[in-house]
């Protein structure tokens, strides 16, 4: 399976908890004002991996508590966002989301409701400039939630 991406960040400690590997998915439907990425929005841009030698890539470096999946908006690539957070837990690694998506919006569509079942944490919601606070952990602004597997399997 192929996935568009915007780029690959191999060690970050500022996308989720612990070490982690970010991968930045191109293709973006919600162009908030004040994005950090707008170069991710473009769906027809960036560049396709497969996504087998991408979690090879990102699994092999033993040091990472796990990956993040990032923007652009994974969950307009469900199926990629999917395998990879299979993969990825199979493996042991711990998996953010960020997506620009709520967290009701996520539950209303199958695909993306069943990247849940492989995601630890996701932080949900649109950029909103005018909510923005850089004090927040993870997150850029104040609509933006931190939310665990309790919040959708309640
Ligand atoms: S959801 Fe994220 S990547 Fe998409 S436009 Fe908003 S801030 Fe940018």
């Amino acid at each position: 399976m192929q996935v568009r991406l915007a780029g690959v960040k191999q060690e970050s400690v500022t996308d989720g908890a612990g070490l982690r590997s970010v991968v930045y998915f191109q293709g973006c439907p919600h162009h908030c004002p004040g994005c950090h990425n707008p170069e991710s929005h473009d769906p027809q841009a960036g560049y396709l991996c497969e996504t087998g030698e991408l979690l090879e890539l990102l699994c092999n470096n033993q040091l990472i508590d796990g990956i993040t999946l990032s923007g652009g908006e994974p969950l307009a690539q469900p199926d990629a966002a999917l395998y990879l957070a299979r993969a990825a837990k199979a493996r042991g690694k711990s998996v953010w989301i960020y997506t620009g998506f709520t967290l009701e919006q996520v539950l209303q569509d199958d695909i993306k409701k069943s990247v849940l079942a492989y995601t630890d944490v996701l932080v949900d919601g649109t950029f909103v400039l005018a909510e923005r606070d850089l004090s927040l952990p993870y997150r850029g602004s104040r609509n933006q939630r931190l939310l665990t597997r309790a919040d959708w399997q309640a």
